[in-house]
């Protein structure tokens, strides 16, 4: 953040924004750019009507995961979240001279491919008619969130459940469905128990860390 109050911001290696009122959703955008490698999906570079020379997109694909040339729905970055009722392309740019002026033809927020992103009004397409990486004041879209998703999920904490005085196998799935590695010591055989756990039960930890687990047998009291 920077200490001024001139409305403004940048992505790159650091993501920036100001003081400015409504800069923190500079900073929103940014940081999906800076933290999650999104790309812009915004349709002109200079502004609509202002561009010349952002036509058609070149033929080579995006690295970004919510932009692409991609127009098969089999193969699109995308495709888990696109029903399997919405047209691919959902919408067209009829005059690749000229940003797209069409509304959002519905149903709204639907997941699809929209022309006009990445710097181009036509040949690149967006995951949603609106994102936060298109217009501010809007929410991710939901490739965009996807992308999110991914990239936070390993950094957050496992809870160790409890799995004393349970089998084996019902121990050890419920482990891993904590996202945690079982280890199995003492008495293993089919009779077996979890006696004690370690580290114990409710202890937030990171993801894929070991939870040993000692064994009994005979009677579950
Ligand atoms: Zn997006």
């Amino acid at each position: 953040m920077v200490n001024s109050t001139v409305y403004g911001g940048a992505g790159g290696a650091v993501g920036t924004y100001s003081l400015a009122a409504g800069a923190n959703e500079i900073g929103l955008h940014e940081l999906g750019h800076t933290a999650f490698g999104l790309a812009d999906e915004y349709e002109s570079f200079l502004g609509c009507g202002i561009d010349t020379d952002r036509n058609v997109h070149p033929a080579a694909e995006p690295a970004e995961p919510n932009v692409t040339i991609n127009t098969d729905r089999q193969t699109l970055k995308w495709r888990n979240l696109v029903a399997a009722s919405t047209p691919i392309p959902t919408t067209r740019n009829a005059d690749c001279t000229q940003c797209d002026a069409q509304p959002e033809p519905g149903p709204t927020g639907r997941v699809g491919l929209y022309e006009g992103a990445h710097y181009f009004h036509c040949g690149a397409f967006r995951p949603q008619f609106d994102c936060r990486m298109r217009a501010l004041g809007r929410p991710f879209c939901a490739a965009c969130q996807q992308r999110i998703r991914s990239v936070l999920t390993p950094h957050i904490p496992a809870t160790v459940p409890d799995v004393r005085e349970l089998r084996a196998q019902q121990a050890g799935n419920l482990i891993r469905a904590a996202h945690l590695v079982p280890r199995f010591v003492g008495q293993t055989s089919s009779a077996g128990w979890v006696y004690s756990q370690r580290p114990r039960a409710g202890t937030a930890v990171a993801r894929d860390s070991t939870v040993t687990c000692q064994m009994r047998t005979g009677p579950i009291p």
